[in-house]
């Protein structure tokens, strides 16, 4: 899909050429009728700390994620749906809970993925499981928890130091 969004101009069809536009080079259409210019902009991602009702952390494993990767429920957003909105309707089809929003933890860049994740601290109203796009959910003690570090990590890592535990860095996972 990214690969594709990368080879064709998605106004006229053409192929996309590699242009110096402002001095960085850009892949652009090369008809001068067109004009399209794939400026490759970060994609924002909300991401969302699960708390379970007796306080543990939801960490979710992806259907496709190999055996032992977790990270934190993470989508993109609808069309003209907040933020907000959209965590906790992600939250709701892949945890198959409704939470609420307790606060908003921050922004962290995740550049390997060219994208920009909001996360936020959700409450959730019952035990999640793994809706369709999940393989496994986990629950953790918060003072068990060991952030990767990148993607949703960092957020994560933050989160629990702001609630007053003293994380370690685990491996690399999402
Ligand atoms: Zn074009």
């Amino acid at each position: 899909m990214n690969e594709e969004r990368r080879r064709y101009c998605p106004q006229c069809g053409g192929g996309l050429v590699t242009r110096t536009l402002g001095g960085v080079q850009r892949l652009a259409c090369p008809f001068d009728g067109c004009g399209f210019v794939f400026w490759d902009n970060p994609v924002p991602v909300v991401a969302a700390i699960a708390e379970t009702p007796d306080g543990r952390v939801t960490l979710a494993r992806n259907a496709g994620w190999p055996p032992g990767k977790f990270g934190l429920v993470t989508g993109f957003l609808e069309p003209a749906e907040t933020p907000e909105e959209g965590i906790l309707r992600e939250v709701a089809e892949e945890l198959c809970v409704a939470g609420e929003i307790r606060e908003f933890v921050g922004i962290h860049a995740y550049y390997r993925n060219n994208q920009l994740l909001l996360t936020y601290h959700v409450a959730l109203l019952g035990a999640p499981h793994a809706g369709e796009e999940l393989a496994e959910v986990r629950c953790l003690d918060p003072a068990d928890i060991r952030p990767w570090p990148h993607g949703t990590g960092p957020a994560l890592f933050e989160w629990l130091q702001s609630r007053g535990h003293a994380p370690e860095w685990g491996p690399s996972q999402r």
